[in-house]
């Protein structure tokens, strides 16, 4: 998930420390939780993180947060963060909000660089878009083509 600001964040509810999984950890090990919460959070895997990620802070921190329920284990090489999913953002909804925005900004530079400029991009998804609906600024006398460059060009 991303702010207006654009940096991705995580949920942290005000009760985090609150809570009796969690309050019974030692230090290290919530540092450890926290930190493995940023780390799936960065990695969209929908709050699968590697053993040796889980480890970083040494065996006894790791074996609390298993002890605890916080840790799920899926194989040797592989954990579970304890209901990743329900409280964090889904890595397919991340991924479909990343893609709405790309394609509006693509719209955007599509109206702005082709439309307006009456120039045909063949490696423009709007242009071939607008090709299939037979969109009328393509029937425009002055239109121009662009083809993509190809290696030996740049
Ligand atoms: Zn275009």
């Amino acid at each position: 998930m991303t702010d207006k600001d654009g940096r991705p964040y995580i949920k942290i509810s005000l009760d985090y420390l609150d809570n009796p999984k969690i309050d019974a950890l030692s230090d290290t090990a919530i540092l450890l939780h926290l930190s493995l919460l940023l780390r799936a959070g960065q990695q969209k895997r929908d709050g699968i993180v590697s053993t040796r990620a889980c480890k970083t802070r040494g065996d006894k921190p790791f074996k609390e947060l298993v002890t605890q329920g916080l840790l799920h284990k899926i194989d040797n090489m592989t954990y579970q963060l304890h209901d990743y999913v329900k409280h964090q953002t889904e890595a397919q909804v991340i991924k479909n909000k990343h893609e709405v925005r790309q394609s509006a900004g693509a719209r955007g530079g599509h109206v702005k660089n082709h439309i307006n400029r009456l120039i045909y991009d063949e490696a423009c998804q709007h242009c071939n878009n607008d090709f299939e609906t037979k969109a009328d600024w393509l029937q425009h006398p002055d239109l121009t083509a662009k083809t993509p460059k190809h290696e030996w060009q740049k």
